[in-house]
């Protein structure tokens, strides 16, 4: 049985040589990783009764955990309670329900101001737009790229709202990291590793969506991938997989956001946009994510669907985007959450008086 040594932070150079030398006396094999606040040390192999206890007492030592699961830093039984993070001073996770709203892509700062501004009337409290854009054929529009980047940036700062953006390569992470608050690990790169470890090394949040092929565990070890870089502020999306059903563009796997909270401390957000891929079906699918807890929503709206450039048919126009809004408080109420609100400023009250 492997053992996992998280060494505290405070933790120096030689703390770190002496567990990896006790771990090669014990018969074990150290692997280690350098995250930017902490490293951990693996130690693969057959451990005898008195590792985990011995590598407890050396210096630099935070914790050794015997790993039962192929992920340990997303589990539940590394982290009891469930994760909060604080996003410029908007709490996500526990009891608190976030609505990311905004157009798929980034397509001109009219719409992407016109559309912005409309949501966060209606509530929502984190600005989405891609400025790299994963397309199925490689003659579609894929994006406005760094262009789009600095759009995002304006507008963020111009309505007071975080913005979460997609990055595709691990090449893009440093000028993303400039430009938006959240990096978004999309569908098709949940399996990108470098990618995964590269958002690891920074002290932004990733919001990671699942495959459309993946499992629930293989969406745990991406956000593992991440945590093991020493980048806690991980949030996960379930947005549709592929199934034999037609009507839909995939199939919205529901009772993913309790099974990953079962397992899981990170929050879990539903993406009803992807999922759906037809606007009408959004707000019932929206409701339902939120009735089974999730931690929030991503949806997609757009001012002028008909001309949007990118997921057109699955954008809400935004005066449904303010009924669903008022929706979403009911069902979130129901489930003893509460939606962020904005308060007077530029900033959201916190409902909960936290
Ligand atoms: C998106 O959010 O615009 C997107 C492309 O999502 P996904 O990666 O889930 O397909
Ligand atoms: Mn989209």
């Amino acid at each position: 049985m492997d053992l996992i040594v998280v060494m505290k932070s405070s933790a120096a150079g030689d703390d770190v040589h002496r567990v990896v030398d006790r771990v090669s006396e014990l018969g074990m094999k150290p692997h280690i990783s350098k995250g930017e606040y902490r490293t951990i040390v693996g130690a693969i192999g057959e451990k005898t009764p008195q590792a985990q206890e011995q590598l407890e007492q050396l210096p630099g030592v935070d914790q050794v955990m015997s790993i039962s699961e192929p992920y340990r830093l997303a589990s539940r039984e590394f982290h009891e309670a469930d994760t909060i993070l604080d996003i410029k001073g908007i709490r996500i996770g526990g009891p608190h329900v976030n609505i990311i709203a905004g157009p798929c892509a980034i397509e001109s700062r009219d719409v992407l101001f016109d559309v912005g501004q409309a949501v966060k009337d209606a509530g929502a409290a984190i600005l989405r737009g891609g400025a790299y854009k994963p397309r199925s054929s490689p003659y579609s529009f894929s994006g406005m790229g760094r262009e789009g980047l600095e759009l995002l940036k304006e507008a963020g700062e111009h309505l007071g709202m975080p913005t979460i953006t997609e990055v595709m390569d691990p090449r893009d992470v440093e000028a993303v990291y400039d430009y938006a608050d959240i990096f978004q690990v999309g569908a098709r790169n949940m399996h990108n590793f470098n990618l995964l470890l590269e958002v690891g090394k920074t002290d932004k949040p990733v919001f990671i969506k699942r495959g459309i092929a993946a499992s629930v565990t293989e969406l745990l070890m991406s956000a593992e991938y991440v945590l093991s870089q020493g980048n806690h502020r991980v949030m996960l999306c379930e947005r549709g997989i592929r199934t034999f059903a037609e009507e839909t563009r995939y199939t919205l796997d529901v009772s993913a956001i309790p099974v990953i909270q079962g397992r899981s401390h990170l929050p879990v957000f539903i993406d009803p946009s992807h999922a759906a891929g037809k606007r009408d079906l959004v707000p019932p699918l929206t409701l339902a994510g939120i009735a089974v807890g999730a931690a929030g929503a991503i949806v997609e709206v757009h001012s002028c669907p008909d001309r949007a450039l990118c997921d057109g048919p699955q954008a809400v126009l935004p005066k449904n985007f303010v009924r669903l809004m008022e929706q979403i408080r009911q069902i979130a109420d129901i489930v003893g959450h509460r939606v962020t609100q904005w308060g007077e400023g530029s900033h959201p009250a916190d409902p909960l008086g936290k």
